[in-house]
């Protein structure tokens, strides 16, 4: 079982709470968290909605195995009807809210309508309130953890909540909790400030039992530790360099997009490379990173702790970002540094405290800064849209000025935080913008690794690498080695991605375990923890049912096979410049009608009757 098998409800519009009883067929069909949370939403939500209208749900959800002894299982998901790209948008975070909310006797939050004045939701086990916010509007996520941690004097409470960039309406604000972790893509922040809602705090002391089999529970619990502990991933590299071990990986093969896709490989990458990190740097003698860090019961630990140079140019404020914080993860780095063209690391590491610090996804915004870099070298945008600014690619100062205004919604930052594809266009040149669905790329080059474009294009939440990383496959071999050149065997392999990581998104755990973890050592803990047999076959099962919902989602939102598509530039208009890729597009036409194929969908991307039916849906 593992469930509280309570569901809060909060109606933002009137202010009543609710209590109700979690729906155990659905958690029977759907595991859990992004699968369970999709549920609910698509049996309440028009999928027609507007995102930012109050008819939109917001779902915080947990896992089976959130808040258990399994490693890693303190996540947490927001699922809702993303802004950005008008798909279904289900973010996942870590750090220590997801186990609060179990401990608090909560398996789900669910938030309709839209506060008449901004409030906050407090939760001390099962007491929930609504509390005026209108002290805490207009501050960033900082100064909110600090006033909501004084006026309750709790310092163990838990936090989430949206910054200015929300508030001011950027479409891909995050909600960040305890201070650096983030559920960070689609918007889900902005889809909370158009609720009125600032933040939700949270304080559990409840325990999570409710296990199945508590004895085979601990079991597999540990003979998964053990595993991550002898893996080279999960014991070694990530602790050591964290998920920056890749960048001199994807410079090297020739994957690490450059200057907005333009080129695969990045002079600068060692530069801002998690090696680079370690380095003590010329102006204080310290190494950027001071030590790593890791979420609630995890025993990998990849989080980075780092510091700025208090003598670099950025930081204005001597002693506000001289403190640890939530150092450079590979795609934040490469957002700001390889895409952007920076090669500067305090500047890249002080962007990334902002992001933290006003909750903003950095993958977005370091992908749109990148295009609108090549829209002012193109000509399309000029020093008098960005009031004297020369925004061009390299320029740490250009980057720190298009951050600075883009989290506080200033000036020309409000068009940066309307995205790529919004941006491209207003400027006239959409082929520009790198993104699918309007959702920005990670940092993985479609040309240089042909899995990841099929990946990148069918995504149900746009561009998205944790959707099916076959970069585990076709970079670090695992499970299997296969030629990131090679397009044939790869709709299998992103299918058996994408199926998995709805399975591991669904379950409570995190993302980077499956570095180390199969299907074979998932399984039996969500089995020991879980009512019924959850065998490896059926956890692969379920996790094609929740993908296939939310392709019918999309589909019934007004979206159609046309939008599984990459941009020109990687299919078409400009191969790959140097490295084992040199002259190579990405072959997504191949591909893509036998991926839907194999899903049982018709060769307009629509599942059919035969498989929503063998699927239940
Ligand atoms: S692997 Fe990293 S992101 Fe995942 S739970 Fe552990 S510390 Fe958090």
């Amino acid at each position: 079982m593992s469930w509280t098998r309570n569901v809060l409800r909060v109606n933002l519009t009137n202010g009543s709470i609710s209590k109700e009883s979690l729906n155990m067929k659905w958690a029977n069909d759907y595991l859990g968290q992004r699968g369970l949370a999709t549920k609910y939403l698509v049996e309440e939500i028009d999928p027609k909605c507007d995102a930012l209208s109050p008819d939109n749900v917001m779902i915080m959800t947990t896992g089976p195995l959130t808040g258990t002894s399994a490693s890693t299982a303190g996540r947490y998901s927001v699922v809702t009807k993303s802004p950005l790209t008008g798909t279904i948008a289900c973010s996942n975070s870590g750090g220590y809210l997801g186990n609060e909310m179990k401990n608090a006797g909560w398996d789900m939050v669910i938030f309709e309508g839209k506060s008449p004045k901004p409030v906050y939701l407090y939760i001390e086990n099962e007491k929930a309130e609504l509390l005026p916010a209108d002290e805490l509007w207009g501050k960033s996520v900082w100064e909110v953890d600090e006033l909501l941690h004084t006026n309750h004097q709790d310092p163990l409470l838990r936090i989430a909540a949206i910054g200015r960039a929300a508030e001011s309406g950027c479409l891909y604000a995050a909600i960040v909790n305890d201070l650096h972790r983030a559920a960070g893509r689609s918007g889900v922040g902005t889809v909370m400030a158009s609720k009125n809602l600032k933040a939700v705090a949270i304080r559990g002391t409840l325990g999570v039992g409710n296990l199945d089999n508590p004895e085979a529970f601990f079991k597999a619990a540990e003979d998964g530790k053990k595993i991550l502990a002898d893996n080279a991933v999960t014991g070694e590299g990530l602790p050591a360099l964290g998920t920056q071990v890749l960048m001199n990986i994807m410079n090297e093969m020739g994957g690490l997009p450059t200057r907005n896709h333009r080129e695969v490989q990045f002079e600068g990458a060692g530069k801002i490379s998690g090696e680079a990190m370690l380095e003590p740097r010329p102006g204080d003698g310290r190494a950027n990173l001071t030590t790593n860090g890791a979420c609630f019961g995890c025993t990998i630990a990849c989080q980075r702790i780092s510091t700025v140079d208090k003598t670099h140019f950025s930081v204005k404020d001597k002693t506000k970002y001289h403190g640890n914080s939530g150092g450079l993860e590979y795609e934040n780095a490469w957002s700001f540094g390889a895409d952007c063209g920076v090669d500067d690391l305090d500047a890249i590491t002080y962007v990334n405290f902002l992001c933290n610090e006003d909750a903003v996804d950095p993958i977005s915004l370091g992908v749109t800064i990148a295009a609108a870099m090549e829209l002012f070298e193109e000509g399309a945008i000029t020093v008098k849209e960005t009031g004297g600014m020369e925004l061009k690619f390299g320029s740490a100062e250009a980057l720190v000025w298009a951050v600075e205004v883009t989290v506080k919604g200033e000036g020309f930052g409000k068009e940066l935080g309307l995205g790529s594809k919004r941006l491209c266009e207003k400027y006239g040149r959409p082929e520009l913008s790198m993104t699918v669905k309007g959702q920005e790329f990670p940092a993985y080059d479609p040309r240089s690794l042909q899995g990841i474009g099929l990946a990148y294009a069918t995504s149900n939440r746009g561009a998205c690498h944790l959707r099916g990383y076959t970069v585990a496959s076709e970079v670090l071999g695992i499970p299997v080695k296969t030629d990131p050149l090679e397009t044939e065997g790869k709709p299998e392999l992103v299918k058996a991605f994408q199926d998995a990581s709805a399975v591991v998104d669904s379950a409570g755990i995190c993302a980077f375990s499956t570095f180390a973890w199969t299907m074979e050592d998932i399984a039996p803990q969500i089995d020991a923890a879980c009512e019924g047999d959850w065998s490896a076959e059926r956890c692969l099962e379920v996790g094609e049912r929740i993908w296939t919902m939310e392709r019918d989602f999309n589909l019934a939102a007004g979206l159609t096979g046309k939008d599984d598509t990459l941009p020109k530039r990687l299919i078409k208009d400009m191969a790959a410049s140097s490295g084992p890729a040199k002259g190579k597009v990405n072959e997504l036409d191949k591909m893509l009608p036998q991926y839907y194929e194999i899903r049982g969908w018709t060769e307009d991307g629509v599942p059919t009757d035969e498989t929503r039916s063998r699927l239940g849906l």
